[in-house]
C-alpha cells in the first residue's frame, strides 16, 4: 500500500467510522453469535499474495462486524463502559500514525513532556492534592499491581526486588468483600499470595467496614503479620460502594500501611466539585487509580494512577541496563520507570484531545446527565410495587430486580435471570447482572458516552413489558 491508497482507504475508514456512530443504534448490542462460528470464517492460512484493502474492509463488514458487541452504543448499560468519543478517536488515530515508543523522555520528548502535563491537569480538574504525581499506564489492573509492589517494597525496605520474599514475613492486603477482582490478581503476581488478601466485612450500604478493618489488622499482628496495603474502592464494581477513605486512612496512618485507591470508575466524577467528599481523607493516600477509558470518554487504554510518593514508585521499578542510559537522565520524566512494561504507547495524545474536545465543563456536564439519568431511573423503579431496588445509587449504576407479587423468593434468581437472557437476546439493549446478597440482581449502568434520557426510557419500558411477558407465560418458569 502506498501513500496515494493510503489516502484513499484512509478516507474510506473515517467515512466507515462517522457512519457506523450515525447508525449504531440498528445493531444488536450484544453480539449474538454462537461460539465458534466467527472463526470458522477464516481462512485456515495466511495468504501467500498480498490481497486488496477493499477485501480485507468486506471482510470486516460481513464476518467481524456480526461478531462485535457494541459497546459505543447508547443502548449498552452492561458492565462499566469503556466509552469512546471522536476526539479520542482521532487523538488514537495519530498516536497510531506516529507509532512512537514513549518509553523514555529521549525516545520522544513531547509525549513524556505532554504525559506530564496531562496528570498536572488531570490532578487539578479532579481535586487531588498538588504533590501527587501521575503516570498513565494501561489498566487499572497493572496500575493496582504497580501500588502493591510499591507497598511490598517499602514495607520490606526495599529488599524483596532483590532478594525475593522467601526471607521476608508474611505481608497481608485488606480491601473489602465487595473489592475488584485485579487485588487478588495483584497479590498473587506480587508474590504476597492471593490467600492473604484479608476481605474485610461492609455495612449496609456495601461500603467497607472500618471497625472490621482494624480488627482484621490487629488479629494479623497478633499472629505475627506484616500488614502491607489496604486497597479501598471509590465505586464498587458490583454495585458503586464508596470507602470512607477517611476513617481507612487513619488506621493506615497509624499502623503505617500503604493506601490505595481505586477509583477505576468512580474517580472520574471527582470531576464535579459536588462528589469531592469521596476523597475526603485524601491526605493519608499514598496511590490512587482513575480510568478515564472507563467513563471518561478516552477509548481503551487510558489509566492514570497517581502517587504520594514518586521516589518509590520510581525506586521499585527502575532497572538501568547500560542501552537505557541517556544524558538526560535524573533531569526528565523516563515513564518506564513508572510501572511496569517498558515500552509504552503514547496515551496522553488522546487524553489531550478529550480534555480539549470537551473541556472540563463538557466532561463535567456529561458526568452529571449520566448520574442524573441513573437517579431517574431509580425512581421510576421505586414507583412500581412489582420492582425493587437492591443497593443505593451513588453514581451511574442502578442494581434491582423485578419481584412479581407473590412469587416465590425461592424463584426470583432465576426469574431475573431470565429476564436478563430475555432482554439481551432482543438487542435493542444489553445489560449485565450482580448478585446482591445472593439476590439476583440486573445492573443498569447509565453512562454510555451518548446515552440521553430517551435511550434509558426506552431501556425500562422494554425491561417492563418484558418482565410482565415472561411471569406471565405460565409453566415455563422454573421455580426451585
Ligand atoms: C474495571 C475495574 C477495574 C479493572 O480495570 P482495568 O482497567 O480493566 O484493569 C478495577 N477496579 C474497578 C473498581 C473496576 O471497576
Amino acid at each position: 500500500m502506498d501513500s496515494d491508497d493510503f489516502r484513499k482507504y484512509g478516507h474510506e475508514v473515517v467515512e466507515w467510522i462517522a457512519r457506523y456512530y450515525e447508525t449504531i443504534e440498528k445493531y444488536p448490542v450484544k453480539s449474538p453469535v454462537k461460539p465458534g462460528s466467527i472463526k470458522a470464517q477464516l481462512p485456515d492460512n495466511p495468504p501467500h499474495m498480498a490481497e486488496s484493502f477493499e477485501e480485507f474492509m468486506k471482510d470486516f463488514d460481513n464476518v467481524i462486524i456480526p461478531g462485535i458487541t457494541h459497546w459505543q452504543s447508547p443502548d449498552f448499560f452492561a458492565y462499566f463502559p469503556a466509552n469512546n468519543s471522536f476526539p479520542s478517536i482521532l487523538g488514537e488515530m495519530l498516536t497510531a500514525a506516529l507509532g512512537a515508543q514513549c518509553m523514555l523522555w529521549e525516545t520522544s520528548p513531547a509525549a513524556a513532556e505532554l504525559e506530564e502535563q496531562m496528570m498536572i491537569w488531570f490532578r487539578e480538574m479532579t481535586g487531588l492534592p498538588d504533590y501527587f504525581e501521575g503516570v498513565i499506564q494501561d489498566s487499572a489492573s497493572s496500575a493496582t499491581l504497580a501500588a502493591l509492589i510499591t507497598a511490598r517494597e517499602r514495607v520490606t525496605a526495599f529488599k524483596s526486588n532483590s532478594d525475593g520474599l522467601s526471607a521476608s514475613p508474611i505481608l497481608r492486603v485488606y480491601c473489602s468483600s465487595q473489592t475488584h477482582s485485579s487485588v487478588d490478581k495483584g497479590a498473587g503476581i506480587a508474590g504476597i499470595g492471593r490467600r492473604n488478601v484479608v476481605k474485610v466485612k461492609v455495612r449496609d450500604d456495601y461500603s467497607l467496614d472500618p471497625a472490621a478493618l482494624r480488627e482484621a489488622i490487629d488479629a494479623d499482628i497478633q499472629k505475627g503479620y506484616t500488614p502491607c496495603c489496604v486497597v479501598a474502592t471509590i465505586g464498587t464494581t458490583g454495585v458503586t460502594a464508596i470507602d470512607p477513605l477517611k476513617e481507612i486512612g487513619e488506621i493506615c496512618c497509624e499502623k503505617g500501611i500503604w493506601l490505595h485507591v481505586d477509583g477505576a470508575l468512580g474517580g472520574t466524577a471527582l470531576l464535579l466539585p459536588e462528589m469531592r467528599w469521596m476523597t475526603e481523607g485524601i491526605e493519608y493516600v499514598d496511590s490512587m487509580v482513575i480510568n478515564p477509558h472507563k467513563w471518561m470518554f478516552t477509548n481503551f487504554d487510558c489509566t492514570v494512577y497517581f502517587v504520594r510518593d514518586a521516589a518509590s514508585l520510581i525506586k521499585t521499578f527502575e532497572i538501568l541496563p547500560d542501552y537505557l542510559k541517556t544524558r538526560t537522565r535524573g533531569v526528565v520524566n523516563d515513564y518506564r520507570d513508572w510501572g511496569i512494561p517498558l515500552g509504552r504507547r503514547f496515551r496522553a495524545l488522546k487524553l489531550w484531545a478529550v480534555i480539549r474536545g470537551f473541556g472540563v465543563e463538557g466532561l463535567q456536564s456529561k458526568i452529571r446527565e449520566h448520574m442524573r439519568l441513573a437517579s431517574l431511573l431509580k425512581e421510576w423503579i421505586e414507583q412500581r410495587d412489582d420492582f425493587e431496588i437492591l443497593a443505593p445509587v451513588r453514581l451511574n449504576t442502578v442494581c434491582f430486580r423485578y419481584k412479581p407479587e407473590k412469587f416465590p423468593e425461592s424463584g426470583l434468581n432465576n426469574l431475573n435471570e431470565k429476564l436478563n437472557h430475555t432482554l439481551n437476546d432482543t438487542g435493542r439493549m444489553y445489560l449485565t447482572h450482580t448478585t446482591v446478597e445472593g439476590k439476583y440482581a440486573l445492573r443498569m449502568v447509565t453512562a454510555q458516552t451518548n446515552v440521553t434520557e430517551n435511550h434509558v426510557q426506552n431501556a425500562w419500558k422494554l425491561i417492563c413489558e418484558t418482565a410482565l411477558s415472561i411471569s406471565s407465560e405460565n409453566g415455563t418458569i422454573n421455580i426451585h
